[in-house]
């Protein structure tokens, strides 16, 4: 696992040197739209501590960070609509993931029927 990057454009944006279009913060998140979205609600929703990825995340922050990441998961997606009808939860991992930034993300996709998870292995 590459060490994290405080640099990144998410680092940047808990910071507030560059700014988001927020839908919610707490203690343990910050969850703002995505810049290009993919989806008619498309949320990034990403944890204030500094974790490069998903399995970065839980092998090493905290109980409670874990928690609170999940639980703020769950309540966002209520808070906009998407629990009732589906959507999706990615989180993008590494090279073979396509992740492009490295900061730990879940992008939550609904607002429409997504089809679906991924296009045919070629
Ligand atoms: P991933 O490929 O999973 O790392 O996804 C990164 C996501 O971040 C992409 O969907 C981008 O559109 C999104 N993104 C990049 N820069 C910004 C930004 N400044 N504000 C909001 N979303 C961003």
């Amino acid at each position: 696992m590459t060490a994290y990057d405080k640099n990144n454009i998410f680092a940047k944006i808990l910071r507030g040197e560059i700014p988001c279009k927020k839908v919610h913060e707490d203690e343990y998140v910050l969850a703002f739209n995505d810049i290009n979205p993919q989806a008619p609600v498309h949320i990034l929703v990403i944890p204030k501590g500094a974790y490069v990825s998903i399995d970065d995340f839980g092998a090493n922050a905290s109980e409670s960070e874990i928690a609170g990441f999940y639980r703020a998961v769950a309540k966002i997606a209520q808070e906009n609509n998407l629990a009732a009808g589906g959507f999706r939860t990615i989180a993008n991992t590494g090279l073979n993931g396509g992740q492009e930034v490295p900061h730990f993300h879940v992008h939550l996709l609904g607002g429409r029927s997504l089809g679906p998870m991924l296009a045919k292995a070629a």
